[in-house]
């Protein structure tokens, strides 16, 4: 049975194709499933009941099963969602006053091993698959008014493109969640070759994971430094958009003592030069066992303030959801059988670390 909720709009006029019927009918179930949240064949009402039959005998819309949701005082919400082989993800809703974001997991685990990212620190099992990562919105939209999607939940989304860029191709296309291509946004932390790729493939906005602003210090704290360095990851971002106007957002989270000092600040306003860029600095959140702590907010301040002058528009994020360990870094879900397939994928990315 082919699970309907992975396919995008290309994928769903493939599949009526190949079961003799017309390619236009995609529209029509596109916009049953994921604009009117409907899972039932049966309710699909300008389908004859004789494709509602046949598309029942050979299709499905599964979705995964919500173990737990939950709304913090600050009105973040969280989802955890459990897979078919067990495993569980984390999906959690920011609402804003003029907007309301969802922030997607796009792998269980993950394999990259940010010493100050908790994901990290729980390993990897595997991708999800599209209709898993499209699951996370389908789930949420139910109840909440959904205006922009940021793949910054568990995971390297880059590293499982195949899955995602399907995804992503529902989030804009107009029969299904219609959302603005400036208002989906993909973070990495710089798998060089994909971001490459994902240029030519979708539309959207990019973020990337900077967190220092030389080799030195990214190298230990966002390992994939040592595979792809600061001056190549430059290179891509100052070409990624053809247009004037859109800028890549630079991640940078505050860690006491460590990235966070003026001189820091003076390296990263070189690193930057010619490379259209918006900073977002984001306060540490702390989670069990680790040795980082959040830089204070003066120190903070300060270092916009150093941005700001150099002329980089900078914004600091504000904490949500830490009260139930929904805020970045703290998505943990639950993985299982980590350190085997860890091991295996980081042979096929070739990390040597
Ligand atoms: N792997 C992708 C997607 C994860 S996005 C990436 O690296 O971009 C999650 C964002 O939150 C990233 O910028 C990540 O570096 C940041 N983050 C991770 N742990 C954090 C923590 N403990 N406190 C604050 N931000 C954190």
């Amino acid at each position: 049975m082919i699970n309907l909720l992975g396919l995008d709009r290309k994928a769903m006029e493939s599949f009526f194709v190949s079961i003799d019927e017309k390619p236009y009918r995609a529209q029509q179930v596109l916009q049953w499933i994921h604009t009117n949240g409907i899972q039932d064949f049966d309710a699909m009402s300008n389908l004859s009941k004789v494709l509602r039959q046949k598309l029942a005998a050979a299709a499905h819309i599964a979705l995964p099963q919500v173990i737990y949701e939950n709304a913090a005082s600050d009105g973040t919400y969280k989802w955890l969602l459990k897979l078919n082989d067990g495993n569980c993800i984390e999906t959690v809703f920011i609402p804003e006053r003029t907007r309301g974001t969802l922030c997607i997991s796009s792998q269980v685990g993950c394999i990259l091993n940010c010493d100050f990212c908790s994901t990290g620190k729980q390993g990897f099992n595997r991708n999800l698959t599209t209709a898993e990562i499209i699951a996370q919105l389908w789930i949420a939209s139910r109840t909440q008014k959904i205006t922009n999607v940021v793949m910054m939940g568990m995971g390297e989304p880059l590293l499982n493109l195949d899955n995602v860029v399907p995804a992503l191709n529902l989030m804009l296309d107009d029969y299904a969640y219609g959302l603005s291509k400036r208002r989906v946004t993909v973070s990495t932390a710089g798998v060089i070759p994909a971001m490459y790729q994902l240029k030519e493939r979708v539309d959207v906005a990019l973020a990337v994971s900077l967190h220092a602003p030389n080799d030195e210090l990214r190298n230990k704290i966002v390992p994939l430094n040592k595979k792809y360095p600061l001056k190549e990851l430059m290179t891509v971002c100052r070409g990624y958009f053809n247009d004037n106007r859109r800028s890549v957002m630079m991640e940078y989270v505050m860690l006491a003592g460590v990235n966070d000092t003026p001189d820091h600040a003076k390296q990263l306003v070189r690193l930057l030069q010619g490379v259209r860029a918006k900073m977002n600095l984001i306060p540490f959140n702390p989670f069990p066992h680790t040795e980082y702590q959040r830089s204070d907010t003066d120190t903070i301040f300060r270092f916009r303030d150093i941005l700001m002058k150099a002329g980089l528009n900078t914004t600091i994020r504000r904490t949500r959801g830490d009260e139930f360990n929904a805020a970045c870094g703290q998505l943990v879900g639950q993985v299982q059988d980590r350190t085997r397939r860890s091991q295996r994928l980081k042979e096929k990315i070739g990390e040597s670390t």
